[in-house]
């Protein structure tokens, strides 16, 4: 037997099935018309909103960064209880606009942005935060043939990132932001030019869980930010600390200390130095808003026996969940957390193996977990897909039809 991970005490179960957003799955997958399906729950992404501003200085801004999940009636809701969307493509850019955010709280990051990319963002009023010389030369040119005043941010390539284990110092060469020994030259250069400078943007990892390693990113983060803006000159107007907060996905992962985290956040800020006085900060996070929100319901289709293992096969799979197949961003593969969603409550019986439909022996969803007995016809509930499932899976791959999505909201349900 495996471990998988603990499931969100978000979830519970209402006559031995399991709820959510108030009403039983099976009401859910009716409503839906069939699984696969994803449920997103609003509630949750509230609870976490919640814990978020209780603990973080109040003057610092939440940024939703929308590729943890981009489902367009999830995005409208969440829009609105956040500060600003953060966006990395086109096509992003149109949804985080359709979501009713204002452009000038939405600001674009990613390499490579194309011509037309830098066009639309910088006409709409969009913040495109510049990830290298090259491209902030094609965004004053792009605004000068648009004859606008372009909103630009540097992304800076700190030096240190963050690592689930501690902070590493030497972040060495990367495809993403500016190195900082060149920012200042280049943030004078977008001055010269007339440019609406809008500060930095500073990412120094993501999924992690240890808040000493957080909060030591940050200190260098705003630290890093201050010589910066000294060596230029100019207060930065915005600092965008970048996010990299983590959630528990595996058995034995402790989730994130944030009340710690905002505690030395609050101690970070009310010390910095004086040319950052009148700067404003940002935290952009996906997964640790959404993640928990999200679970993936899968129906049982086959149970056989192979050399003396169970296998329960499902008729979902990596093509809608890779994360949870161990294969996006993963060196090992391990269990998320994972139930029979129709006998919630039940001790678990057997070991079984979980696997998908897809004729590949990399379509695994949980490795010899203890549940209790399913068969044919019983649903599996995968827990933590919230974040990184539906449009960060190959879902093209052997032409299966696309997952069902569908939002609820256990605040509004008594
Ligand atoms: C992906 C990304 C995020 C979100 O990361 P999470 O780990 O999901 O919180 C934030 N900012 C930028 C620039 C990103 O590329």
């Amino acid at each position: 037997m495996k471990p998988a991970g603990t499931i969100p005490a978000d979830y519970r179960a209402g006559g031995g099935q399991l709820l959510l957003g108030g009403v039983t799955f099976q009401t859910l997958v009716e409503q839906a018309g069939d699984t696969p399906l994803f449920v997103y729950d609003l509630g949750v992404v509230a609870s976490r909103i919640d814990r978020f501003r209780s603990a973080m200085p109040t003057e610092l801004s939440l940024h939703y960064a929308i590729k943890a999940n981009p489902y367009r009636e999830f995005l409208k809701h969440i829009a609105s209880m956040v500060d600003g969307l953060d966006v990395a493509s086109g096509g992003e850019m149109e949804a985080a606009l359709k979501s009713g955010t204002a452009a000038n709280k939405i600001s674009m990051a990613g390499p490579g942005k194309r011509d037309d990319e830098l066009s639309a963002a910088i006409d709409a009023g969009i913040t495109v935060n510049l990830e290298s010389e090259g491209e902030a030369e094609r965004a004053l040119a792009t605004a000068k043939r648009l004859g606008k005043r372009p909103r630009l941010a540097v992304r800076v390539n700190p030096d240190f990132e963050i690592k689930g284990s501690g902070m590493r110092m030497g972040g060495g060469a990367k495809p993403f932001g500016v190195d900082a020994v060149r920012v200042p030259a280049l943030v004078r250069g977008i001055l010269a030019k007339g440019a609406d400078w809008r500060g930095f943007h500073i990412f120094a990892g993501s999924q992690a869980l240890d808040a000493q390693a957080i909060i030591a990113a940050q200190k260098a983060t705003v630290a890093l930010a201050g010589e910066l803006a000294e060596s230029i000159g100019t207060s930065p107007p915005l600092l965008n600390l970048g996010g990299g907060f983590g959630i528990p996905y595996f058995a034995g992962d402790l989730p994130l200390d944030v009340e710690t985290i905002g505690h030395n956040l609050k101690n970070i800020l009310d010390s910095r130095v004086n040319i950052l006085q009148s700067t404003k900060f940002i935290i952009e996070l996906g997964r640790w808003l959404v993640g928990e929100a999200g679970v993936y319901l899968t129906r049982i289709v086959d149970r056989k026996q192979s050399h003396g293992e169970t296998f329960l096969i499902v008729d979902g799979g990596l093509h809608h969940q890779l994360a949870a197949s161990g294969n996006f961003g993963t060196v090992v593969r391990r269990n998320y957390p994972v139930a029979v969603a129709n006998r919630f409550d039940d001790p678990a019986e057997e070991v079984v193996t979980i696997v998908g439909c897809l004729c590949t022996p990399l379509d695994r969803l949980a490795d010899k977990v203890a549940l209790p007995k399913a068969d044919v016809g019983d649903v599996i509930a995968i827990f933590m897909a919230g974040a990184y499932g539906a449009t960060a899976s190959p879902s093209a791959f052997l032409g299966h039809p696309l997952p069902k999505e569908i939002v609820v909201d256990h605040r509004f349900v008594s």
